[in-house]
């Protein structure tokens, strides 16, 4: 049994002031960068929108599209 299993809804990259979203040709956000920490010799960790950490924190200024499951819209 995971005891995050639903405690982590809220926690996820999409709506995390760290996630720095990038646009698939379709103008789509899959995935993106976590900018939390400084990079490391490969960059910025990547992270899918539905990824999450313990360091999450609410990003207020970003519309999220709550029905959509892998993408995302950003202003
Ligand atoms: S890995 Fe954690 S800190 Fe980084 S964007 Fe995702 S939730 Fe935010």
């Amino acid at each position: 049994m995971d005891p995050w299993k639903h405690r982590s809804e809220g926690m996820k990259c999409k709506t995390c002031m760290w996630f720095s979203p990038k646009e698939n040709k379709q103008g789509i956000v899959n995935l993106g960068r976590c900018r939390r920490h400084a990079p490391s010799m490969n960059g910025y960790p990547v992270v899918f929108v539905n990824d999450w950490c313990g360091d999450h924190k609410l990003n207020e200024n970003t519309y999220i599209d709550q029905e959509a499951t892998v993408s995302v819209k950003f202003p």
